[in-house]
């Protein structure tokens, strides 16, 4: 046999035929419907390390285990280890859930493969990326000459937007030294990483105090910039979080926008978490002033529910973004005489994911009603436990929230609140039930809830509640002299 037809015989697994994909995709089915319908019962967390004996650590085989003995190592060391976030329950962090119909247009995406970085290879792939841009540009109320692009999470689209601010304002070299960045210190630390990226670290940051509600004040911001201002120093970029990690609190944005355009620095607007929710009435009150932005970043990956892998940047001035992305190849001489703008010109992305598509499919099969409506229940499930939570004896609450976090401790009738709290969380986290995360504010350690999974509804709450005051009371009757 020549060396080719060998060849050939030996990749031949490659490929499939019907009767292969047909017996494939039921193994799949299987193991994604057992997973789906067992999320009402699993625990939200399992504090399970990996063995020593998976194969997780082995060398990649040479020859193939096969689909059935792979799936069972995701099965046992992967799906049910660790932190569950597609639990109604799981309301740590920043939870999203996974939406299935966009699992399956990840599927879709992947067999068909379609090029989604530049107009001339697929123009309907760019189309759709388009199409979902031009839906978010529209809700946060940009002029036409937006741009932007899908990324793979907040941080990339948070570093693209600094890089654009950096080129549109010539922050470099020795005017590095004496540019300067506004934020709060409930800023997403991830704009911290990047500077850095950006090549940015010498930039003077401000962090700027906050109010009660843990909202910029902006008041200081304006003295601290016209102070800047008159001692020379470059006011370059103000960055304002329309819904921060730690209390969903939403910077005066309307007001910040003011001061940013008065001092010609670049506003750019965190909206990571918070901005989705300007498809509900109550959300587009609170964040009114988001059009005001030169960028701003949301991620569809929290609040509109999508798997992990998608997030997206809006500049108000396309030609900012192209001036920061754009670089030519020979290679590419095909692709540029198209009229139409190319993800791989704003973005640092060339060849990428064609995720667009799971954005697309379920805004398309299911329309925005239902996700108006989710993010209006996460809301109002927000203050159903903010304010149940405050009656309760023993615990202590945050303020009102803005949005759907809320932050919150216990009382213990004696010793330390901090540590015990520290130890409710362990608790919480050793029980796997539900699972919450902890933050500081001003100093104290704080336990934090973030609703935002579209499974999480009343009866889950109303669990969360239960076993966080079964928790916190026999954790406090074990305090000495209590009782
Ligand atoms: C989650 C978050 C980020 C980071 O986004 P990733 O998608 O995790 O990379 C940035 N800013 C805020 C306000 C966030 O909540």
């Amino acid at each position: 046999m020549d060396i080719l037809s060998s060849l050939e015989e030996q990749s031949d697994s490659l490929d499939t035929d019907a009767p292969l994909r047909a017996e494939l995709m039921r193994v799949v089915l299987e193991y994604a419907d057992s997973f789906l319908e067992s999320i009402p019962d699993a625990p939200a967390y399992a504090n399970r390390p990996l063995s020593d004996e998976s194969l997780l650590l082995d060398a990649v085989p040479e020859q193939g285990i096969g689909l059935e003995r792979a799936l069972q190592v995701l099965k046992d060391d992967v799906d049910s280890r660790g932190i569950n976030t597609t639990s109604g329950r799981f309301v740590g962090y920043i939870p999203g859930g996974g939406l299935f119909h966009s699992a399956i247009a990840d599927f879709l995406a992947a067999v068909t493969n379609r090029y989604a970085g530049v107009a001339f290879a697929s123009p309907g792939a760019v189309r759709v990326e388009d199409q979902c841009l031009r839906f978010m540009a529209e809700m946060i109320g940009y002029p036409d000459t937006y741009g932007g692009y899908l990324s793979a999470g907040g941080s990339m689209a948070n570093f693209t937007a600094v890089v654009t601010a950096r080129d549109a304002h010539n922050i470099e070299g020795a005017r590095i030294a004496e540019s300067v960045v506004y934020m709060t210190e409930h800023a997403h630390h991830c704009l911290d990483k990047a500077l850095h990226l950006a090549g940015l670290r010498s930039c003077l940051v401000r962090r700027i105090p906050v109010d009660a509600h843990f909202r910029m004040d902006a008041d200081v911001l304006e003295a601290i910039v016209e102070d800047d201002v008159s001692r020379g120093l470059n006011p370059f970029l103000v960055v304002a979080t329309a819904g921060t990690t730690n209390t969903g609190s939403i910077d005066p944005l309307e007001r910040i926008s003011g001061i940013a355009n008065r001092h010609d620095a670049w506003y750019h607007i965190d909206g990571a978490y918070g901005a989705l929710f300007a498809l509900c009435e109550e959300g587009a009150d609170l964040l009114r002033g988001m059009n005001l932005s030169d960028s701003i970043v949301m991620d569809p990956h929290k609040t509109l529910f999508l798997p992990y892998g998608t997030g997206a940047l809006l500049v108000r001035d396309k030609q900012f973004l192209l001036a920061s992305h754009s670089a030519g190849a020979d290679y590419m001489q095909d692709a540029i005489n198209v009229p139409a703008t190319s993800p791989a010109t704003v973005s640092p992305e060339l060849t990428k994911h064609f995720r667009g598509l799971r954005l697309w499919l379920p805004l398309q099969v299911l329309g925005l009603a239902p996700f108006r409506a989710g993010l209006r229940e996460k809301l109002h499930l927000a203050r159903y436990f903010h304010d149940r939570l405050r009656d309760m004896p023993g615990w202590e609450v945050g303020p009102e929230p803005d949005l759907s976090v809320v932050i919150y401790r216990f009382r213990p009738s004696e010793g330390d609140t901090d540590e015990f709290n520290k130890n409710l969380v362990a608790a919480v986290h050793t029980d796997g039930r539900i699972f919450v995360s902890s933050t500081r504010i001003n100093g104290s350690y704080m336990l934090r809830l973030a609703a935002v999974c579209f499974r999480t509804h009343k009866p889950d709450i109303d669990t969360i509640i239960e076993v966080l005051q079964e928790l916190a009371h026999s954790l406090d009757s074990f305090t000495p002299g209590s009782n």
